[in-house]
């Protein structure tokens, strides 16, 4: 491989959910993993099985999902040896992990954590969700979630007969997207540094502010303009809190509009997201049946002249 290539490591894990004395946790079951060089071609493919230690008892739904059965896991290594095995396959030059979704990764961080083995992650270099990329490279809105058997149909591109949901089947697929779409352009806008503040971002759990008198509130961030006319509006009512926003009136001193407006307080890893929605009250109405009928005299007053002529 030539020097300062980039190795993509497209992986996909199977997992079974298993409760444990400190909760429940997504146990790896199954590693399956492709390499393609920087020509978009598979190098080298990576597969195992992985012997579960936290429960024996496979899920029903997984086991209708991938077919992977208790017997199939009896000779299988656990996790530490299989880990080694793929840490060994990666090898060390400079990579990129990707995966369909985030979820891989998080399970892949979560399962290291419980064993101790936390600071391998950094094995994978930078990291890239090639579910975002294929489906930005196909004007699909990233909030939208689909499925990669769902998009690798979308694009033309043939399942066959592997079976899905299994962690070989699903990389290859996955790179199979992946080699499609690719452009530098669009690696470049969603390629990640793997560092810790990677995995502090990926591993926060954002919620929404509930009490305004948290010490994380900007009472200034509810002062709004007037969509019309761009003045500060008068806040009328007290803020009500309703399923984790709060409501109150505004008036536009200006204009003479209302608004009720929803402000949502999100607390993310960079800090408080203020999000407003913002809805005319009344003159809404009063505006649309206006201009309706102005509409109507027009058309009334075109129909005299025409009538006069
Ligand atoms: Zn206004």
């Amino acid at each position: 491989m030539k020097e300062n290539s980039m190795k993509y490591i497209i992986i996909d894990l199977e997992w079974n959910g298993a409760n444990t004395r400190t909760g429940y946790f997504d146990e790896i079951i199954e590693i399956g993993a492709v390499s393609l060089d920087d020509q978009m071609n598979i190098t080298s493919e990576f597969q195992k099985l992985v012997s579960p230690k936290q429960t024996k008892k496979i899920r029903g739904r997984i086991k209708d999902l991938t077919h992977i059965t208790n017997d199939d896991l009896k000779n299988a290594d656990g996790f530490i040896t299989v880990f080694n095995q793929f840490k060994a396959w990666v090898g060390t030059g400079d990579n990129c992990m990707l995966s369909w979704g985030n979820s891989d990764i998080t399970v892949l961080y979560e399962n290291l954590k419980r064993y101790d083995l936390l600071k391998e992650i950094y094995i994978l270099k930078n990291f890239c969700d090639a579910q975002l990329l294929c489906q930005k490279a196909v004007d699909i809105p990233l909030t939208k979630q689909i499925g990669l058997s769902a998009f690798a149909e979308l694009v033309g591109i043939e399942i066959g007969e592997d079976q899905l949901h299994r962690a070989l089947n699903d990389s290859r697929l996955t790179a199979r997207c992946f080699a499609k779409l690719f452009t530098p352009q669009l690696f470049g806008e969603f390629v990640k540094k793997a560092d810790p503040v990677f995995y502090a971002r990926m591993n926060f759990k954002c919620y929404n502010l509930q009490d305004l008198a948290d010490e994380q509130v900007v009472m200034s961030d509810f002062m709004t303009e007037c969509p019309g006319c761009g003045s500060f509006m008068k806040r009328l009512t007290r803020f009500t809190c309703k399923n984790k926003k709060h409501y109150a009136k505004y008036r536009c001193d200006a204009c003479g509009k209302k608004y009720n407006i929803s402000h949502t307080l999100k607390i993310t890893y960079d800090g408080l997201e203020h999000k407003k929605i913002l809805n005319e009250i009344g003159a809404t109405v009063d505006a649309t049946d206006a201009e309706e009928t102005d509409g109507m005299n027009a058309v009334g007053t075109e129909g005299n002249i025409l009538e006069a002529e």
